[in-house]
């Protein structure tokens, strides 16, 4: 049975978390002389430690309470945050798959965490026998699940990740950083069904605000109240908080913008096929395409040559490269480039 207490790290657990002088207050006020800030000025002033206006529009989007929303410095943040709650340094333990996302091994790195890393299977998917022993592994605390899958692009069965929320006894993490991009339902309606579960989603990708470094993290309240625990206390900064709420009031340009990447990478995974340096395109779901090629080294180095950037893989899967869906204007220019090679 999952049990949220027993696998909280022991300082956490007593930790009392940093109280601002804007969380001990509420209602309206005129005269704020609580927090050393400055008088003068427009951004003189402390953002809201709590987000109540993004959460608040967020929880409408996404049918969901407010209490049940973290948000933070991208989703670098949320990930690290996870580690920082739940995993004793040098002794416990979390997993991922492989090929999938760096930044799990990163954060785990500088957190001082094992993180195992099971191959995942010929079509992309998750190996369940091989995974069944780690899930009963009381210092295994953290499963990472990217899905859709970076940089294969793929989502990994809706069976195998509810075999792993009803079996696993720590927390998972989903990473539905591509999930606007697939035709999939995001396991956030599965809340109410899974105490074990958290969300991170991002305003870097289908959003367009990368620059701004917003992640967000869905999980029941009792998860979330970790969260705010831990994080610093004025974490998201007045002009990110704003950035965020503007293309919240315009989920119709997101549509808009979301729907042309779509239809581009329909284009591009054509224009591909006809490429003969092209081996293999792997289907996606998220907003770049896996592509095999006859050498990636090669290819990848000739494409920067001509200025192009695309991310070569091929130390994680053999001879790959991913590649970015951009615009029409872009897109064709790689398509040319890959011609003359
Ligand atoms: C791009 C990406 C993110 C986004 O990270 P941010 O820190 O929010 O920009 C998260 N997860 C995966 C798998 C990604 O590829």
């Amino acid at each position: 049975m999952f049990n949220l207490e027993k696998i909280i790290r022991a300082n956490i657990k007593e930790l009392k978390g940093y109280s601002s002088a804007r969380d001990e207050f509420s209602g309206t006020a005129e005269v704020f002389l609580d927090a050393n800030e400055n008088p003068f000025g427009t951004l003189n002033r402390y953002p809201d430690p709590k987000q109540f206006k993004v959460k608040k529009r967020l929880s409408r989007l996404k049918n969901v309470k407010s209490e049940q929303i973290f948000i933070g410095n991208g989703s670098d943040e949320v990930i690290d945050l996870a580690f920082r709650i739940f995993c004793e340094p040098g002794k416990d333990k979390a997993l991922t798959f492989s090929p999938t996302y760096g930044m799990y091994d990163v954060s785990a790195a500088i957190n001082n965490v094992e993180l195992i890393k099971q191959p995942l299977l010929a079509d992309f998917q998750i190996n369940l026998n091989q995974l069944q022993p780690y899930l009963e592994m009381d210092e295994v605390k953290l499963i990472f699940i990217c899905s859709p899958n970076n940089p294969t692009g793929n989502c990994f069965n809706d069976e195998s990740i509810e075999y792993i929320l009803e079996n696993f006894n720590g927390m998972v993490i989903i990473d539905e950083a591509y999930i606007d991009f697939s035709s999939r339902e995001s396991f956030i309606t599965q809340l109410n069904k899974y105490p074990n579960l958290i969300i991170s989603q991002t305003f870097s990708k289908a959003w367009g605000l990368a620059g701004v470094r917003v992640g967000v993290a869905y999980a029941n309240f009792e998860v979330i109240d970790l969260y705010n625990k831990v994080k610093p206390p004025y974490n998201i900064s007045t002009l990110n908080q704003n950035a965020v709420l503007e293309s919240l009031n315009n989920t119709t340009q997101f549509e808009i913008n979301k729907n042309i990447i779509i239809k581009e990478k329909e284009n591009l995974v054509k224009e591909l096929k006809k490429i003969k340096l092209v081996l293999n395109i792997f289907p996606t779901e998220a907003n770049f395409i896996l592509v095999e090629v006859t050498n990636a080294d090669t290819i990848y180095i000739n494409l920067v040559e001509q200025k192009i950037i695309t991310r070569n893989r091929n130390t994680l899967v053999d001879n790959c490269i991913r590649i970015t869906v951009g615009s029409a204007e872009e897109n064709t220019k790689l398509i040319n480039a890959l011609k003359q090679l």
